[in-house]
């Protein structure tokens, strides 16, 4: 059996976080990695560009927890320039794009390849192929696998989303063996299934959208942005935003509802105008007359909807009938919500180890002295935009610095 001071499950953005600032605090760290390469995920995160950091002070609309007050305070408690400069110190630059900070290369991989170097180079020991499905607590210590002892255990290994990235759950499974409980897991940040008839006709079309969620009628969210549509649904920031509210009312025998508007009433009063003035002209069919109000598929798919012939030649009234129920559906297109398109389509988990049970500042578990859990497998889940990632950044610094004995200079929290 190998003896380490502490001992990481999962090599992802928490638990590299973690080894680095234990490993620098002169620690013998272990990482284990079920995948044969450490932090695939965060390769694959922004698109591929990594969308590193949020620098949003107020983070209170923007996170799904049990506890939101704890989940703001951890968010709040490494400010973004630290982290920033934390990033720069290790080699990791990042630029500003419309609000969303990426490195400045662009390249999720170089994140990822920058984290594993520092943390190599630092002095921890990173084995990959090495799922971790055995953790005892041995006296004042843990045996992992039944090869690895160490004084001290973080489990970073993720939430249950998308388990092609090795993140199945297997950290609640870990967790549950040392008897603690996670709060029910839902997937977040995913593509919502919708009743539309017309959905293959509109598969891939992407539109800017006023998105609003409903629960039994009741507005409960609203974001603008980009949508698109595809076989089974609808996906894009804005619907994945609110996918976790609509898959718990979901869950609680709710009636809920998108309703996607790609027009404005302005945009409604403007078009209507222009289209009374081409039909006096006699000249035009409903097709000609509506094609360019929105995207082309997605109004043809309207009038689908609404049984309307394109090639119909309409007079001023019939065309002006026709043409307010199109615009009127694209201002306004309202689709029940069946599901989500499930953990292996979401980019995150909601739900975890409840915030009340860890120590707040270095997320060591309150019962079992000397365990400490990290990023997804924690109840605070958030919005696009860096988020997700800041949090386990936060998360992996704290418990790595606090595990090996070290503390965070002016720590709001000791
Ligand atoms: C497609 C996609 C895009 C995303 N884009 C962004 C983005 O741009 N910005 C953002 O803020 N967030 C983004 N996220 C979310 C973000 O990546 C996660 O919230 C974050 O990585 C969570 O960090 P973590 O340390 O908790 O877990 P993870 O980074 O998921 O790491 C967990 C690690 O543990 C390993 N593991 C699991 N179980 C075991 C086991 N039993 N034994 C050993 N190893 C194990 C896994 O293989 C994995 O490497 C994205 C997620 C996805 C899926």
């Amino acid at each position: 059996m190998r003896y380490y001071d502490i001992v990481i499950v999962g090599a992802g953005a928490s638990g590299l976080m973690a080894g680095i600032c234990a490993a620098r605090i002169g620690k013998n760290v272990l990482i284990l990695e079920r995948l044969s390469k450490p932090g695939k995920k965060i390769t694959v995160t922004g698109n591929g560009k990594c969308n590193i950091l949020s620098s949003l002070e107020d983070i209170r609309n923007s996170v799904n927890s049990s506890d939101k007050d704890l989940a703001c305070k951890i968010f709040k408690s490494i400010p973004f320039q630290t982290l920033k400069k934390f990033f720069e110190s290790i080699g990791i630059f990042v630029l500003e794009k419309n609000g969303y900070y990426y490195p400045i290369s662009l390249q999720a991989s170089t994140v990822r390849d920058t984290l594993v170097t520092v943390a190599l180079a630092e002095g921890c020991d990173i084995v990959c192929d090495c799922e971790v499905n055995d953790i005892v607590k041995n006296g004042s210590g843990f045996i992992v696998n039944k090869m690895f002892s160490c004084d001290k255990l973080i489990i970073s290994a993720g939430g249950m989303s998308r388990a092609d990235l090795g993140t199945d759950g297997s950290s609640f499974k870990l967790l549950k063996m040392l008897g603690i409980n996670s709060t029910p897991l839902y997937p977040a940040l995913v593509g919502l299934t919708v009743d539309f008839k017309q959905s293959k006709t509109v598969d891939g079309v992407r539109h800017y959208a006023d998105v609003y969620l409903l629960v039994d009628n009741q507005e409960v969210f609203n974001e603008h942005g980009e949508i698109v549509f595809t076989k089974k649904g609808i996906g894009g920031i804005p619907v994945m935003n609110c996918s976790t509210t609509a898959a718990r009312a979901i869950e609680a025998g709710k009636n809920v509802s998108l309703r996607v508007a790609v027009l404005t009433q302005q945009d409604r009063e403007k078009m209507l105008k222009s289209i009374w003035e081409r039909l006096i002209e006699k000249k035009y069919t409903i097709e000609e007359l509506l094609t360019g109000l929105a995207n082309r598929k997605l109004v043809y798919a309207i009038m689908l909807l609404h049984h309307i012939d394109p090639m119909l030649k309409p007079g001023v009234d019939e065309g002006l009938k026709i043409a307010t129920e199109v615009i009127d559906t694209l201002c306004g297109l309202t689709l029940k919500v069946t599901g989500t398109q499930g953990f292996d389509n979401s980019q995150v988990t909601s739900g975890g180890v409840k915030l009340d049970e860890v120590i707040i500042g270095s997320f060591e578990h309150k019962k079992i002295n000397d365990l400490y859990i990290t990023g997804e497998c924690l109840d605070a889940d958030f919005a696009c935009g860096g988020n997700n990632l800041t949090f386990a950044w936060i998360t992996g610094i704290r418990a790595g610095t606090y595990a090996a004995g070290g503390t965070i200079d002016s720590d709001i929290f000791y």
